[in-house]
């Protein structure tokens, strides 16, 4: 039973780096967060040997009594936290909730609408390169040119010429609170079932800083690692009893084998961690950060999409600057500051360059960096974008001088203490 230094230093060695490097660079690509070491301890323990398929009480394996606990406790919780009478925490990601979703209410070829990637919508909403696409008559609605934010008159429209089955609400690069009562109002108007993938701001959700979806929704998805701040994986919740043995049916046996009860453990000990008063201050404070963020860069040329933000995330338009989001990743990535270049709603340049970035607050904001540290951060983007602006060959001597003040600032916060 030797460490895992001893038995694979490359191995080590990768998660020491990787370790480094969360700890030196400021994180603000906007699914990302940072558990505690509470929830890494759950999700690196023995629970990683054992088999569990089924449900708890009812497994297809003998020894299942401590994993058993341990998924009760994660379903009691949840409940607890979104308010919700049935969930299954058993999906391995977010991707997988959303898939066994639509096993459980949907046919082959039954027609769904969701939001486009291109609009801040997810793959498994319908996006022609995944399952949802190519298995479904995936229908797509978007953004209104003028407000940049869900066109709901586009989705009733939609809704009324295609009779989906399901309509999904929610998204990835949503910077505004969604109207889930339109939806349903929508949904019910055609007979369709309302899935809400509240992914990005389930955290939001569960501190009652975003209107919670389940007083509309008939299912609501997750991952559970972004704003809740717990470790990768998903979830599906819902208060209908008949939608939930669906969802049962189909995550197992329909979608996945066993369990992954080390990840659900860890769940457990987020979803704990999310009851508590500090949650809700946390969450505050990431919106609150967004919002002084998105302010700071307005203030230095960027066009924030929507014009502002109500959650922890914001899209970032380039297009005053005249810079590509590819390139300013890669710039910012440089100058010890991490995140991800993004489409904007009707972006006419290529995924992989497209016209934007888009940022958010949850990572920095577990690590302790107030308004005055994301004033400081949104003027650094500033710095290395102008420069980038004025020397677009060579932006070196302003990404050195930015890195090492971003490398003294992270010195101060320390991710893990
Ligand atoms: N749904 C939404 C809205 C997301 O943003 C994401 C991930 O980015 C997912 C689903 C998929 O989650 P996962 O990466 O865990 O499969």
């Amino acid at each position: 039973n030797a460490d895992l230094n001893s038995v694979d230093e490359e191995i080590m060695q990768s998660i020491n780096f990787e370790l480094n490097r969360q700890q030196n660079q400021i994180e603000l690509i906007a699914s990302e967060n940072i558990t505690s070491k509470a929830v890494m301890e759950a999700q690196g323990s023995c629970f990683t040997n054992k088999y569990a398929e089924g449900y708890a009480g009812k497994r297809y394996y003998g020894g299942c009594e401590y994993v058993d606990v341990a998924e009760k406790l994660a379903i009691e919780r949840a409940k607890k936290l979104f308010n919700c009478n049935f969930v299954n925490v058993q999906p391995h990601s977010g991707a997988q909730a959303n898939g066994a979703v639509m096993l459980a209410l949907l046919k082959p070829n039954d027609t769904v609408l969701g939001m486009s990637l291109d609009a801040g919508g997810h793959l498994t909403h319908g996006a022609k390169p995944a399952l949802s696409g190519k298995w479904f008559d995936a229908i797509q609605y978007g953004v209104n040119r003028d407000t940049l934010e869900i066109d709901y008159d586009e989705v009733k429209k939609l809704a009324h010429e295609h009779k989906p089955k399901l309509i999904i609400a929610g998204g990835s690069a949503i910077p505004r609170v969604i109207d889930f009562k339109k939806f349903r109002e929508i949904a019910d108007e055609v007979g369709a079932l309302l899935m809400v993938d509240m992914a990005h701001i389930s955290g939001l959700v569960a501190s009652g800083a975003h209107p919670s979806p389940f007083e509309y929704a008939d299912v609501v998805t997750t991952t559970t690692h972004k704003t809740l701040r717990g470790p990768r994986g998903g979830m599906i919740l819902t208060n209908k009893e008949e939608i939930i043995k669906k969802v049962n049916s189909a995550v197992f046996p329909g979608l996945q084998g066993g369990p992954l009860m080390h990840v659900i453990a860890a769940k457990a000990v987020a979803f704990k961690e999310a009851l508590q008063p500090e949650f809700k201050t946390y969450i505050d404070n990431v919106i609150k950060n967004a919002k002084v963020l998105a302010e700071v860069l307005q203030s230095r040329g960027c066009d924030i999409v929507t014009g502002g933000t109500d959650t922890h995330l914001m899209l970032v338009d380039l297009r005053p600057l005249g810079l590509k989001g590819n390139k300013a990743e890669e710039a910012l990535e440089r100058a010890g500051i991490t995140c991800n270049k993004n489409g904007i709603p009707f972006d006419t340049e290529k995924p992989m360059i497209t016209s934007g970035i888009r940022l958010g607050t949850p990572a920095g904001t577990t690590r302790g960096f107030t308004e005055k540290e994301f004033t400081q951060i949104g003027n650094w983007i500033g710095d290395v974008l102008d420069g980038l602006v004025k020397n677009p060959d060579d932006n070196s001597m302003v990404e050195m001088k930015v890195l090492k003040e971003v490398q003294e600032l992270c010195n101060q916060f320390p991710i893990y203490k």
